[in-house]
């Protein structure tokens, strides 16, 4: 039997972003004893590289900001698929999470009269997002680590250990939840370093384990997005909603190709910089789709203005949403109106002096400068698209963060439902922030109301660390063994190609069949060396979580014949009216769910309706909006009202 450390706690945080970290807070805020885990180092994670900053009706920039409009631009973006109830706490509470910050120590950047600034984002109507010049995430985790020390020192004066209540787990995998009849009773997983077995004993995990995007060969995503959140929740009986929409941020570097994929913050868009084709054309013109036509600006002299004056001009169109931009320079690029590096322009170079450019844009001068001897106060970028946040996730009560499995909750990336079929720009650190407080209240209430503490069983702990290790002893012949770093090329490839920013049936069908072929020669893959830091071990373990995660996307991908903001399907190109209100849910089969010893499950897709929007939020829109989005029958008896 494998040795395996143990730790009890009340509850077991996967995940050290924003939204591990915010219900770190509020469950310990509630007196409960939380231990943190994270594959990564503690402070790295995809929070730490957001750039363009966080989401929050504050009306610092603009006065008439206020959280219905937040609201309104949320559910336009997801093309009214999101649950608007999350959109609604969303929008709500977003203010008060980012004034928080700042009595942790955040500091965000100022207007001239001391308030905090506000800069412009794709799809939102008025400059709303709260910033730290392009280094938001930053300065949200920094403050985020700050305020969880100060509550370790609170605890210290009280209990003599500063880990009594709160304690970090870094660069520890979790592979695995436990279960206790149908209620979680803990997270399994290993060190890094040393590959020792680690076991959390807790009755609530609260996962925070962020996006997919590694899955797929262009990502801004780094190493440690492979979707284990996604995957280790439906293992544990969970349902994950909206996989098919993944979210292809329009501007990814090109070149040179050891990074393409990198995100160019859509802060260059918000802050003047324009796209142009390799004919010079600003071709987002050519480009606004009938939903949003009137509400964007038809010339460059009026978007151009509108930089100066928002209240008399219409928006440019190069801060469309992102799933509009990204499919146009698509076009662009197919069409070959394609720059050397098969991109688009971005430019920000003829638009602002130089020192103003560093001023605003310093991380992005610096990448360029960097990574592709580009200096950008002189010349244009080459972008295109690049696989960037997935909106599907873990089905979850709005409220609580609850989901389906008793005791497993989510937020953050990792959760689905609050950005519908794509998410507007800086809107995910705000989410991270409303729904990570929730979700550690949630757990905490939880806790608190369990007559007895689930249990973990012995040989639930022995299957976890069987699967762990059998990429050490995998099954077949030794001429059939498999290698764990091409399974992941061919993954990515095929995701990339068949499964990206448009597909087709035919297309998808074929990368069905080929993650069924890596499903069957999973079982084979096989690592070299020992347990102690072996990367091509953790790659095997990851990608048990990265070909189940596919399989969902793809199989959710095949059944939605229409065309809605994240997902574009070639064969239907169109958005469909009669899908608008129906979900498609990724579930394993019963029998299956919470056993470690089936390496991928097969996964079902079945239909959930949404719930109907409550009438006071759906009187914010205009009827002929919602005409745009909504069957005649749904319509039927609406009064043509907005408020
Ligand atoms: P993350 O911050 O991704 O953290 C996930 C955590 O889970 C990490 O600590 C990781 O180590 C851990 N983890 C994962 N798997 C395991 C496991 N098996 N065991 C243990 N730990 C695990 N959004 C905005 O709103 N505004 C922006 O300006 C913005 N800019 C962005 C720029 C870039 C380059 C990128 C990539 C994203 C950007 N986003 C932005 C999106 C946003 O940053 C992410 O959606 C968000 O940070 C996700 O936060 P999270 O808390 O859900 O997860």
């Amino acid at each position: 039997m494998t040795e395996v450390e143990r730790h009890t706690y009340d509850v077991v945080v996967i995940g050290a972003g924003g939204a591990g970290l915010r219900a770190v807070i509020e469950a310990r805020e509630q007196g409960l004893s939380v231990a943190v885990v994270c594959k990564s180092l503690f402070g790295k994670a995809h929070t730490v590289m957001a750039e363009g900053g966080c989401a929050a009706a504050m009306g610092n920039a603009n006065e008439k900001d206020t959280w219905q409009t937040h609201f309104q631009d949320t559910m336009r973006g997801g093309k009214f698929l999101n649950n608007w109830r999350m959109a609604e706490l969303h929008a709500r509470e977003a203010p008060d999470r980012v004034w928080e910050l700042e009595t942790y120590g955040a500091l965000f950047d100022r207007t001239p009269d001391g308030r905090i600034s506000q800069r412009n984002f794709g799809g939102h109507t008025y400059p709303r997002l709260a910033h730290v010049g392009d280094r938001t995430g930053l300065e949200i985790i920094r403050t985020m680590q700050q305020k969880i020390v100060s509550l370790q020192q609170e605890d210290f004066a009280a209990t003599g250990d500063y880990e009594a209540r709160v304690k970090i787990f870094a660069e520890c995998t979790i592979s695995e939840l436990t279960k206790d009849g149908d209620r979680i009773s803990g997270a399994f997983g290993y060190w890094r370093e040393s590959g020792r077995c680690v076991l959390f004993e807790a009755p609530a995990v609260v996962m925070a384990t962020g996006g997919i995007g590694k899955s797929f060969k262009v990502t801004s995503n780094s190493w440690e997005y492979t979707g284990d959140g996604h995957a280790l929740a439906l293992r544990a009986g969970a349902n994950l909603i909206n996989m098919e929409f993944v979210q292809f941020h329009p501007t990814g570097m090109v070149w040179p190709p050891s990074v393409k994929g990198i995100l160019v913050t859509e802060g260059v868009r918000g802050d003047g910089g324009v796209l142009k084709n390799s004919e010079g054309d600003r071709f987002m013109f050519s480009y606004i789709p009938p939903v949003f036509k009137g509400q964007y600006a038809e010339t460059a002299e009026e978007a151009d203005r509108w930089y100066e004056d928002q209240e008399n001009n219409r928006r440019t169109p190069d801060l469309l949403p992102r799933d509009e931009v990204a499919r146009a320079i698509n076009t662009e690029v197919k069409e070959g109106r394609e720059t050397p590096h098969g991109g688009v322009y971005l430019d920000i170079a003829s638009r602002m002096p130089a020192e103003e450019i560093k001023r605003r844009l310093p991380s992005m001068y610096h990448q360029f400068k960097e990574l592709a001897d580009v200096d950008i106060t002189k010349e244009q970028m080459e972008v295109g698209p690049t696989c960037h946040y997935v909106m599907g996730g873990i089905e979850v009560d709005p409220d609580s963060g609850s989901s389906n499995v008793p005791g497993l909750f989510a937020a953050g990336e990792c959760s689905g439902g609050m950005h519908g079929s794509n998410r507007l720009g800086g809107n995910s650190l705000s989410d991270l922030l409303v729904f990570g407080r929730r979700a550690g209240l949630g757990a905490a209430t939880y806790v608190k109301s369990l007559p007895a503490r689930p249990v973990v069983a012995d040989g639930d702990v022995d299957a976890a660390s069987r699967m762990l290790l059998s990429p050490f002893e995998p099954q077949g012949d030794a001429g059939a063994l498999e290698n764990p770093y091409t399974l992941h090329t061919e993954l990515q490839q095929t995701m990339n190609d068949l499964v990206g920013i448009i597909r087709t049936a035919e297309e998808v069908d074929r990368a069905l069949r080929t993650l069924d072929d890596i499903k069957r020669r999973i079982d084979s893959v096989v690592v070299e060396g020992h347990r102690q830091f072996n990367p091509g071990w953790h790659l095997a373990v990851d990608l048990r979580n990265m070909v189940l995660v596919s399989e969902c996307v793809a199989k959710a991908a095949l059944l939605r014949t229409e065309s809605r903001g994240g997902h574009t399907r070639g064969d239907h190109p169109a958005m469909a009216a009669q899908w608008r209100n129906t979900l498609l849910v990724c579930a394993v089969d019963a029998a299956v769910a919470g056993r470690a010893d089936v390496v991928v499950p097969d996964v079902q897709v079945t239909s959930e309706p949404q719930s109907p929007m409550r009438p006071d939020l759906l009187a914010l829109f205009d009827i002929d909006e919602l005409a745009k989005y909504y069957t005649d029958a749904e319509l039927a008896g609406q009064p043509g009202r907005k408020t």
